[in-house]
C-alpha cells in the first residue's frame, strides 16, 4: 500500500491525509507527554488501547445523538475520521477536584464540585494552552456565542452519558478534556467531537480505592500506566476474551 501523506504530526497521534476527500487517518502513537512536552516517555501498547477505548467511547456517545468525527477503525492503531476545522479549544469538564484546578484554588483533590464545571483554555502550545474565560473566545473570534453554547450543551451531555457509562464499572469520571470542530456538509456548519477520549485526557479513578487509571500515572511518575489503561479497556468489555491487547508495531501498515 502505498505510505500516505502526513498531514501533522501531534503529541500523540499522527494525521495522515485519508482515502476519500473530507476524511483524515488518525494514527495513534505510544508517546507520552505531560507538561507541554515538558516530559515525554513511550507507553508500550497505549496506542492501541486509546485507539479501540476512544473508538468504543465516540460509538456510544454518537448512538446517544452526540454527533463525533468518527467513522471507522482501520486497524490496531489507526481510524478514519471526518476532516474538521479545529476549533482552538480544550474544553475541560470537571466533576471533581484535582490537577490545575486544585492547584490554582488551594482545594483539596477528590473533593467532589457542587456543579459540573466546563473550563475552557486555548489550544496553543507556545502559549502553554492558557485558561480562558467565554469572553475571550468570543472577543477573539475563535467561536461565535451560538456555537460556544452548541460547544457547553454537547460537553454536558458527553458528560452525562460518560458518567454513567464509567460508573457503570466501577470507575469515577473525575475530569476530562474534549476538542470540537466545524464540519461543513451540503452548505450547511455542524459542531462535531473531535480528537479522542482515552486515559490521556480523562481523569478515571477506581470507584472503591481511588486509584488512578490514567495519564496522571505517567505524569506523576507512579508506574503502572499500561496496565492501568488496559484496566480500563477490560472493564469497559473491549479487550479481545484473553484479556490481552497485541501491541505488536503496525509500522508496515502505514
Ligand atoms: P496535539 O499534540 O496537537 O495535541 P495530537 O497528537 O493529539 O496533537 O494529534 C491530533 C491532532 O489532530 C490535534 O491537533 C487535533 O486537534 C487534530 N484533530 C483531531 N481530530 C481531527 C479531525 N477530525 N480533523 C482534523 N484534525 C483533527
Ligand atoms: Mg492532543
Amino acid at each position: 500500500m502505498a505510505r500516505r501523506r502526513q498531514i501533522y504530526e501531534g503529541k500523540a497521534k499522527i494525521i495522515f491525509e485519508g482515502p476519500e476527500p473530507g476524511t483524515v487517518v488518525q494514527y495513534f502513537k505510544d508517546d507520552a507527554t505531560a507538561g507541554n512536552g515538558a516530559k515525554s516517555g513511550v507507553i508500550t501498547g497505549k496506542g492501541v488501547l486509546n485507539n479501540r477505548i476512544s473508538e468504543y467511547l465516540m460509538l456510544r456517545l454518537g448512538e446517544m445523538g452526540i454527533p463525533t468525527h468518527f467513522i471507522r477503525s482501520l486497524n490496531m492503531r489507526e481510524q478514519l475520521v471526518r476532516e474538521v476545522e479545529i476549533i482552538p479549544l480544550e474544553v475541560v469538564v470537571r466533576n471533581v477536584v484535582a490537577g490545575s484546578l486544585s492547584k490554582r484554588f488551594g482545594l483539596p483533590e477528590g473533593e467532589r464540585l457542587p456543579r459540573t464545571l466546563v473550563e475552557y483554555y486555548y489550544k496553543n502550545d507556545a502559549l502553554n494552552d492558557p485558561l480562558i474565560s467565554e469572553e475571550h473566545i468570543v472577543t477573539f473570534g475563535w467561536a461565535h456565542p451560538q456555537e460556544l453554547e452548541e460547544i457547553q450543551s454537547l460537553a454536558l451531555r458527553v458528560n452525562d452519558f460518560l458518567c454513567g457509562l464509567f460508573t457503570g464499572v466501577g470507575i469515577t469520571l473525575v475530569d476530562f478534556k474534549l476538542e470540537f470542530g466545524r464540519l461543513w456538509q451540503d452548505d450547511e456548519m455542524r459542531i462535531v467531537l473531535a480528537d479522542e477520549i482515552s486515559p490521556d485526557n480523562c481523569r478515571l479513578w477506581d470507584s472503591q480505592t481511588q486509584e488512578k487509571m490514567d495519564k496522571d500515572r505517567f505524569r506523576r511518575d507512579m508506574g503502572g500506566v499500561g496496565e492501568a489503561y488496559q484496566e480500563v479497556a477490560r472493564r469497559l468489555g473491549i479487550l479481545p476474551e484473553n484479556g490481552q491487547v497485541e501491541t505488536v508495531s503496525t509500522e508496515g501498515m502505514r
